[in-house]
C-alpha cells in the first residue's frame, strides 16, 4: 500500500518535472505548497501579467502593450487580489525591480499579434494510453496549461514560453539538426531548453489531440532579457511515437507512485534543472553533488568553479611539459581509459592538447546501438 496519493490527472509539470529529475518530483507530491524560491514567484507573476496584458490586448484589438499601461497593470497583479490564498506567492521587495525590466523588456520587444490569440491559460486535457507492463495499456488523462495559443496559419499553432529567468538561451540554433523539424528523429532538440523539451512533447501531443485541424505545434521559448527566442516544431505525424514516449513517461510515474515514497524508482538526477527544484535541502545528493540550496552555498560553488578554472590554467603548462617529455598521461575516467595530450585538429591544421579517448582503449562501456534501441523505446 503506497503512502503516495495516486493523483486523478497527471499535469504536464510534473511530468516534465519527473522527466528532469524523478526524486523531485517525489519531493513535490510530499510538499506541494512549498515555494520555490524568488525565480520561481517572479515567473508567476510575470506570466499572470502577460496573461493580463494579452486578454486586453486581443479584446481592444492591440498590438502592442504601452509600458506606462504595463507598470500599472504590474501594481494590480503584485496585489494579488484577484488570486486564491493557496496560489498566492511571495516575491521580497528586492526582486520587483526585475518584474519592472520584465514587463519594460516585453512591452518594448516588437508587436504581438493578439488578434490571432485562439486562447489564454485555457487547461487541455487528453487521454494517454499507458503500457501496464502485461502486453496491454491502460488510460490515464493528462492535463496542460499553455500560457497562451496563438493561430500560425493555415494548420499550426505557436505556443509561446516566456522565460523570465536569467539562463541565456542555446547556442545551438547556429547548427542544422537536432531537432524533429529537421531530421524527424526523436531526440533532444538542443536548441530548446531542458524543460523545453519535455514541454514541446506534451504540449504538442495535447493540442493535436484536441485540435483536429491543427498539423504542426511550435514551441517558442521567448528569453526577455535577452531579447531573443528559440522554437521547435512537432507535427501530427510525429504524433504516434510522441504518445509512445509520453506514455512510457506516465507508466514510470504510476509505477513509483504506486510503490510509495521508499520505492527505489525515485532517482535523484543532479542538473540545471536543480535550481528549479521543489526542496534542495531534501535532495539525497545533495551534499555529495554540492547542489546549492542557500545563497552562501552557491556563492561557495561559484568560488568553487572559479578556483578550478584558475586551477587548471595553473596546472597546464606543468601538465604540457610532462607531456612533452614523458608522453601522454593515462588516466582514469567514467567512460573507460583516457590520455591526456596532444591531438591532431580534425581540419588537418595543427593539434590541440586535449583529454582524449586512445586509439587502443578497450570498447567503452557506452554501447551506441543499445543506446539507439532504448532511445527508440
Ligand atoms: S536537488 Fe536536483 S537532484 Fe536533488 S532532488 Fe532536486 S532536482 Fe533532483
Amino acid at each position: 500500500m503506497s503512502d503516495l496519493v495516486m493523483p486523478d490527472m497527471l499535469r504536464q509539470s510534473s511530468i516534465a518535472r519527473f522527466d528532469n529529475c524523478s526524486y523531485s518530483l517525489l519531493l513535490d507530491l510530499l510538499s506541494p505548497r512549498m515555494q520555490r524560491g524568488n525565480m520561481a514567484a517572479r515567473g508567476a507573476l510575470f506570466h499572470r501579467w502577460v496573461a493580463q496584458a494579452l486578454t486586453q490586448m486581443r479584446a481592444e484589438g492591440w498590438t502592442s502593450y504601452p509600458v506606462e499601461m504595463g507598470l500599472e497593470l504590474l501594481l494590480q497583479v503584485l496585489a494579488q487580489t484577484d488570486v486564491p490564498d493557496d496560489d498566492v506567492v511571495h516575491l521580497p521587495m528586492r526582486e520587483l525591480r526585475w518584474l519592472r525590466v520584465l514587463v519594460t523588456r516585453w512591452c518594448e520587444g516588437g508587436e504581438f499579434a493578439a488578434a490571432r490569440i485562439l486562447a489564454i491559460e485555457e487547461p487541455l486535457y487528453m487521454k494517454l494510453k499507458v503500457p501496464d507492463g502485461r502486453g496491454g495499456t491502460y488510460e490515464r488523462v493528462i492535463k496542460g496549461t499553455p500560457d497562451v495559443l496563438v493561430a500560425d496559419p493555415p494548420n499550426g499553432i505557436i505556443i509561446p514560453d516566456w522565460k523570465s529567468g536569467w539562463a541565456s538561451p542555446s547556442r545551438e540554433v547556429e547548427k542544422a539538426g537536432g531537432g524533429y523539424e529537421d531530421n524527424g528523429a526523436i531526440e533532444k532538440d538542443q536548441r530548446l531548453s531542458d524543460q523545453g523539451y519535455a514541454q514541446q512533447i506534451i504540449y504538442g501531443a495535447l493540442v493535436l489531440a484536441n485540435l483536429p485541424a491543427v498539423d504542426r505545434v511550435t514551441l517558442r521559448e521567448a528569453y526577455i532579457m535577452f531579447g531573443e527566442y528559440r522554437e521547435a516544431t512537432v507535427h501530427r505525424w510525429e504524433l504516434e511515437r510522441i504518445l509512445d514516449i509520453l506514455g512510457a513517461i506516465v507508466a514510470q510515474i504510476d509505477l513509483a507512485i504506486a510503490g510509495g515514497s521508499t520505492s527505489d524508482r525515485w532517482i535523484p538526477t543532479a542538473g540545471v534543472h536543480c535550481g528549479i527544484c521543489p526542496s534542495p535541502r531534501q535532495c539525497p545528493i545533495k551534499d555529495w553533488e554540492g547542489i546549492p540550496a542557500t545563497l552562501d552555498e552557491a556563492k561557495l560553488l561559484a568560488r568553487e568553479w572559479m578556483v578550478a578554472g584558475t586551477v587548471r590554467k595553473d596546472r597546464l603548462p606543468l601538465v604540457k611539459g610532462w607531456v612533452e617529455a614523458n608522453g601522454p598521461i593515462e588516466i582514469d575516467h567514467g567512460k573507460g581509459r583516457r590520455e591526456v595530450g596532444w591531438v591532431a585538429n580534425s581540419t588537418g591544421n595543427g593539434r590541440r592538447f586535449a583529454l582524449y579517448e586512445p586509439k587502443d582503449a578497450p570498447e567503452s562501456p557506452f554501447d551506441a546501438r543499445m543506446e539507439a534501441v532504448l532511445r527508440d523505446r
